[in-house]
């Protein structure tokens, strides 16, 4: 069992207050928690203890903590949340309430499992930390899946697959996505799994001694420049993420060139190009294969500099350069940039303090990149503990799944959603605005401002005048011409893609037309089926 003390270690800036709130959390749950076992036969208690220990590895704050440890504590009714109110105010509550699974008696199966993340997306929609919590929850149930009963464990793991680690990736959680799929992966489809990780222990084996050997040299060479202090490690492919390169090229192993990837991490950008320059000048590269992410991050944030070279004794191998705050974004993402330290600043002192720090253009970039969209949040009212940042895809995708009627329908549409890429496109002064793909200069207007999608005239992508139907690309400038007279035609209903700019349109043409009545708008269904149920 998880002690108190080693999740208390974890939490590095706490003050002592903060600390003392996270125990009696621990014990407020020990108690609840007596007598109940988990399928393993341990203790239920363990779950809770491990989920918040995880919380506190990513560096969550005080209130994060103590939802981890009282996750579980409200759904077997042991505890009433009117005492967890009380207790550990109402912020702590709501995360509970967001990760609780419903009850069975009003859902079944299937219905009852999307209902509880049809729940826990919408609760996520204002606060982001449910979400973290229920992914450090499903980290632990994957960890321990093998005591789960053999026709549960598929689902759960498919589930796993399909959702989390894609919201995971998402939000920029490298860690625990590959974690993730990698503990699901052998439910999955156990015959692929051995595969793979067969194909990639052969590997490991031909390439170990070599890369060891680049390694050293790496080093020497690195120190005679001067740098003082650098790191390198050797960096295994997640064996889900093997599986899906080696379906993509054929099975073909001689076509990958990542399983083994060496990692160096050095403090500032400038050493990252330093370093590169120097990998280039020991190994020839190969031509087409050299990514800069961190001048061109990854839609999720990620950043480093990948190169593959050709080595004398280990063949082709992937070099993967950053620093090590890059390091850390790419271990846990959003969480690394909510951690305690952070909360309760706005989006401006981020920026701000990510301008000052050594490593300036790196978390400026990163903040860059990735506060556009938490910059469209609803905050919570003055006075919370926290800044809850939500990402504006987390918000749209509640909503646009709010409605859907099915479980099946609900969960597909939820993947599709995830699969599905997302469009970044800048604004003419450079902010980036994140929209799903697909998306048109309508959809950028109302994401912009309700305004101008209500007033808008016309639009530039990258200096040049579009019709309204079409679809942007990645990196694209656009800019919106805004006219007072300009309103929006039914026509737009088919040419957006974001529920979004579809609610503006439909609240527009509603009210410059009073008189009419429009069966296809959503309230006008809703309110249908409202009154069908009554009678
Ligand atoms: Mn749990």
């Amino acid at each position: 069992m998880t002690p108190v003390k080693e999740i208390i270690g974890e939490m590095t800036d706490a003050s002592p207050e903060d600390k003392s709130f996270v125990e009696k959390a621990y014990e407020f749950s020990k108690k609840a928690h007596e007598g109940q076992k988990r399928y393993s036969g341990e203790p239920y208690f363990i779950h809770a203890a491990a989920t918040a220990k995880i919380l506190a590895e990513y560096g969550m704050d005080p209130t994060t903590i103590a939802a981890g440890l009282l996750h579980d504590a409200v759904e077997d009714g042991r505890v009433l949340r009117e005492d967890i109110e009380k207790e550990f105010g109402d912020e702590l509550l709501f995360i509970v309430d967001g990760v609780t699974k419903l009850g069975t008696h009003k859902y079944r199966g299937a219905e009852r499992h999307a209902e509880s993340l049809r729940r826990l997306l919408v609760a996520t929609a204002s606060d982001i930390r449910v979400l973290i919590v229920k992914l450090a929850d499903r980290f632990h149930n994957m960890q321990t899946l093998e005591h789960v009963p053999e026709h549960k464990r598929r689902r759960i793991a498919l589930e796993t697959l399909e959702i989390y680690a894609p919201i995971a990736d998402r939000l920029g959680m490298g860690k625990i996505k590959r974690d993730l799929e990698d503990l699901a992966f052998p439910y999955v489809d156990p015959d692929a799994a051995t595969h793979t990780a067969e194909v990639r222990k052969l590997k490991t084996k031909e390439t170990e001694d070599g890369l060891a050997k680049i390694q050293k040299e790496l080093e020497t060479e690195l120190k005679k420049k001067g740098f003082a202090t650098l790191r390198t490690d050797i960096r295994m492919k997640g064996l889900w993420s093997l599986h899906q390169k080696l379906k993509r090229k054929r099975d073909d192993i001689s076509l990958i060139h990542d399983i083994a990837a060496l990692r160096i991490v050095v403090p500032t950008i400038e050493d990252c190009y330093t370093t590169l320059g120097t990998v280039h000048a020991l190994f020839k590269p190969l031509p087409g294969e050299f990514k800069d992410y961190i001048a061109f991050p990854k839609p999720n944030g990620y950043q480093s500099l990948h190169t593959t070279v050709v080595t004398p004794n280990a063949g082709i191998v992937e070099i993967q350069i950053r620093t090590e705050e890059m390091h850390r974004a790419a271990q846990f993402g959003i969480a690394s940039h909510m951690s305690y330290k952070q909360l309760g600043k706005g989006i401006e002192d981020l920026g701000k303090d990510a301008q000052k720090s050594r490593f300036s253009s790196l978390s400026f970039s990163w903040v860059r990149w990735m506060i556009p969209s938490l910059m469209k949040v609803t905050k919570k009212e003055e006075g919370a503990k926290g800044v809850t940042k939500i990402p504006a895809w987390l918000t749209e995708l509640a909503e646009a799944h709010s409605e859907v009627a099915g479980s099946k329908e609900f969960v597909d549409g939820l993947k599709e959603d995830f699969f599905s890429h997302r469009v970044f496109v800048f604004t003419p002064k450079g902010d980036v605005i994140d929209l799903p793909a697909a998306s048109t200069p309508i959809d950028f207007a109302y994401a912009i401002h309700s305004d101008l999608g209500d007033h808008l005239q016309g639009a530039k992508v990258n200096g040049k005048l579009v019709s309204f139907d079409t679809v942007l690309g990645n990196g694209d400038v656009v800019e919106i011409i805004r006219r007072d007279s300009a309103h929006p035609s039914v026509k737009w209903l088919e040419i957006v893609r974001t529920a979004l700019a579809r609610r503006h349109i439909r609240t527009t043409l509603e009210m410059s037309d009073p008189t009419k009545h429009h069966p296809q708008s959503r309230t006008a269904r809703k309110e249908t089926t409202h009154h069908a149920k009554k009678k």
